[in-house]
């Protein structure tokens, strides 16, 4: 009894009872039952839909996002958990972070906005705020991997029937050996449904991952699809055109998060290659180089931290204008870790590069000359 005493007496002089907690938490939890009544009041479908253009695909709706130019629509709006999220800009939300970034509002002022539906009836086409980091939120399940890496055995089980593909591929000197190894495939844009269909995999999955649509087929048609591979599994890919008809060179898959392709192989090295493209990667990695590629000419900020192990970062770029522009934009995000390969001469790329008879002994070379400048 004593010792209770004893240990009262702080508790009181510490804690006056005016700043005591009960009457605030009353208001917290009306707030949130206030809030929870708005959302019931605002489905998320009908509030992006005067925003966004959206159209059904599956479970989910799709429309071009407002926050990026979006040819290709890659915004989706989830009805079922009330949520959206844009593969392009790798951010997303419920219905209120989505008013509060196209209304540039905060969230006490996003919820009187949709608590008194005082949101304008129109379109916006663009309205890019500036750029907010935010954590990705959907993250892929073990079916999507299952899925995915069915898909890149679908695929590369195709290619080997596809006899001016691989002579293609040949004279790009990435050979049968590379083909295996790299699981790169070919994609008719006939087998996977099929495929899937056999499995009796639920076609919801492969719609989210955006390979099969029920409307529009395949994604994937007449295209080498070269796969990133992590412990065994698939969790990216990647078509190369073969057609002229293709207006788009490279496709990425737009239900799964870009990655940095060739990670797995690149770990705890001091030299790192860093270059745009998969072909080229493929031609970097077939040398021996510890390459990745970004599949594209920006890297996004939360993928910097994947290569901090490396001292050295050697960046191959296209020889022409753009090219170099990326190069320069890289040198600057990596910054003293940074070494620019020079222009490679008279061709486009390190893949033409291979092509030429010493091409890669020039590339060697080239290394050299970098791996001396110091930044
Ligand atoms: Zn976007």
């Amino acid at each position: 009894m004593h010792q209770t005493a004893t240990t009262d007496k702080p508790q009181i002089k510490m804690a006056p009872r005016a700043m005591s907690k009960p009457a605030p938490q009353v208001t917290t939890n009306r707030t949130r039952d206030d809030i929870e009544t708005v959302r019931a009041n605002n489905p998320i479908e009908q509030v992006i839909g005067r925003y966004v253009e959206l159209k059904p695909s599956g479970r989910r709706l799709l429309g071009r996002c407002p926050f990026h130019d979006d040819p290709t629509p890659s915004f989706v709006v989830y009805v079922h958990n009330q949520s959206w999220y844009c593969f392009g800009c790798d951010i997303g939300g419920d219905v209120f972070r989505f008013v509060e970034r196209i209304e540039h509002l905060s969230f006490t002022e996003a919820l009187q906005r949709l608590g008194s539906n005082t949101l304008p009836e129109r379109h916006v086409t663009h309205a890019l705020p500036p750029q907010v980091k935010s954590v990705p939120m959907l993250e892929l399940s073990d079916e999507h991997f299952t899925l995915l890496t069915a898909a890149t055995e679908v695929y590369h089980a195709a290619i080997f029937m596809q006899t001016r593909v691989l002579e293609y591929l040949a004279k790009r000197r990435i050979d049968l050996d590379m083909i295996r190894r790299h699981r790169i495939g070919y994609a008719t844009g006939n087998d996977l449904a099929k495929y899937f269909r056999f499995r009796g995999w639920d076609p919801e999955i492969a719609n989210d991952l955006g390979l099969i649509n029920e409307s529009r087929g395949e994604y994937f048609r007449q295209r080498i699809v070269i796969p990133e591979i992590r412990q065994g599994r698939a969790i990216y890919l990647v078509g190369r055109a073969t057609q002229k008809y293709q207006r788009a060179k490279y496709l990425g898959l737009p239900g799964a998060p870009k990655p940095l392709y060739g990670l797995e192989a690149i770990q705890h090295a001091k030299d790192v290659f860093v270059c745009e493209g998969p072909i080229d990667w493929l031609t970097l990695v077939g040398w021996g180089y510890p390459a990745v590629a970004l599949l594209g000419s920006h890297l996004k900020q939360d993928r910097i931290s994947e290569i901090a192990d490396a001292e050295r970062i050697f960046i191959v770029t296209d020889s022409d204008e753009p090219g170099r522009k990326c190069a320069c934009q890289l040198a600057e995000t990596f910054g003293k870790r940074a070494r620019i390969v020079p222009p490679l001469p008279n061709v486009k790329d390190v893949n033409e590069l291979a092509m030429k008879q010493n091409g890669q002994a020039v590339f060697a070379h080239l290394v050299e000359q970098a791996r001396a400048t110091i930044r």
